[in-house]
């Protein structure tokens, strides 16, 4: 078993009071907060080994052109990439799949269709959206349930060979299920469509193992999983890479360059042009080893518990309907209290030291297919407590009492 005590000891920010309450931070499926040795690392590099990468042959160039290609190659047995160079850095998932989907604009001709699911982020929805009115392709939406899960039969009905992207997250951010991709690509590449896995929300839960899943592209920020704000990691398996053209020219991603012609760098250059976010990719990998310094088994274990308590305490309030009742689900609870907007929860329990998300999460579409302006969300890291949820439940029931 964890010692909670002792990890959540690691990161400072939870010891905080807000507005005169000890910090109770539920806003994990935001941004997480960062353990002592991810902000020393960040210190540290720009103490001791700041240079720009891949340029000079000095010594401190070399230095942090060291450390950046080990985080990258640390990341890439993470994910159980086959090669390191699948594995892109970028500024987050809104960055990676944005990538990807500008690269398919020289593949798509009209009429292609790219398959979404309901259940996505703002960011993997937009971006499709933008791809087809370049292209005439059509965008294709696989629909949820009252539960809040993919409804598979109606997923296969609607892959077919005009179908050449198929977009889907791995776990819901504003509901938390987790879908069944595994299944998804498999039946997508059956019909020859590519498939990209938005992985924002189940990198902080999970090890993906990109080879076991066969995703074409899998794509996640590093502000979600301990690590800085501004680093993420698009992968993308080699064929694909090849295939697809560069997103942004510039310095770093060229082999030679004349005013007739350019030639692209080999991966992953080709797709990493300009100064990157250094001391984030570099300490990207410092968090990853933290996390799985404390296991990932471990980290489940506590979550499934922190999510059981929340849920059964929740329902003990009158009047309080949960979002996303699928059996998978990671430790997000969305919820609403009959005739309360969930913002005046969310203000009156932040008055009370408790950090949730209110709104709708980027996912407006499920918002509008359970007919509500949003919810109340509390996701939940290993490094919280059943005290925590218990203080959540009783500052609910208190602004519930002050709002009716
Ligand atoms: C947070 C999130 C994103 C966007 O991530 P950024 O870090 O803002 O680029 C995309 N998809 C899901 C499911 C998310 O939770």
């Amino acid at each position: 078993m964890l010692d909670i005590q002792k990890i959540r000891a690691d990161f400072p920010i939870l010891s905080e009071k807000v507005n005169g309450k000890p910090l109770v931070y539920f806003d994990n499926g935001a941004t997480s907060q960062k353990p002592q040795v991810v902000i020393d690392a960040i210190a540290t590099y720009y103490q001791e080994i700041n240079a720009n990468i891949h340029r000079g042959v000095h010594t401190l160039s070399q230095l942090a052109t060291d450390a950046y290609e080990i985080s990258r190659v640390k990341i890439q047995h993470h994910i159980n990439a086959k090669f390191s160079h699948e594995v892109l850095f970028t500024s987050g998932t809104t960055h990676g799949i944005n990538l990807v989907a500008n690269g398919f604009a020289s593949i798509l001709k009209p009429g292609d269709e790219i398959l979404v699911s309901a259940l996505e982020h703002h960011s993997n929805i937009v971006p499709w959206q933008m791809l087809c009115e370049k292209t005439g392709a059509i965008l294709k939406v696989i629909p949820i349930n009252e539960e809040g899960e993919l409804i598979m039969e109606t997923f296969d009905a609607l892959l077919s060979e005009k179908t050449k992207v198929v977009t889907v997250n791995h776990i819901s951010n504003a509901l938390g299920i987790i879908n069944p991709i595994k299944y998804m690509i498999e039946k997508a590449h059956a019909v020859g469509a590519a498939v990209l896995i938005d992985g924002a929300q189940a990198v902080p839960h999970l090890k993906p193992d990109v080879q076991d899943l066969d995703c074409d592209f899998y794509a996640f920020s590093g502000h979600k999983m301990c690590g800085p704000t501004g680093t993420g990691i698009l992968y993308g398996k080699e064929e694909w890479l090849n295939k697809l053209p560069p997103y942004q020219g510039g310095g770093e991603m060229i082999k030679e360059v004349t005013f007739e012609k350019t030639t692209y760098a080999d991966l992953p250059h080709k797709f990493e042009a300009g100064t990157p976010n250094i001391a984030g990719g570099i300490v990207l990998g410092t968090a990853v080893d933290y996390l799985n310094h404390i296991g990932f088994h471990n980290i489940q274990k506590q979550e499934e518990k922190l999510l059981e308590h929340a849920t059964k305490r929740l329902l003990e309030i009158d009047g309080l309907k949960i979002y996303g009742t699928g059996k998978n689900k990671a430790s997000v609870v969305s919820f609403n209290i009959d005739g309360i907007h969930p913002y005046d929860v969310g203000s009156i329990i932040d008055k009370l030291g408790i950090a949730v998300r209110t709104g709708h999460h980027c996912a407006q579409p499920i918002m509008n297919f359970f007919c509500i302006p949003g919810t109340i969300r509390a996701s939940f890291s290993f490094y919280n407590t059943i005290e925590e949820i218990d203080t959540m439940v009783e500052a609910v029931k208190k602004a519930k009492t002050m709002l009716s």
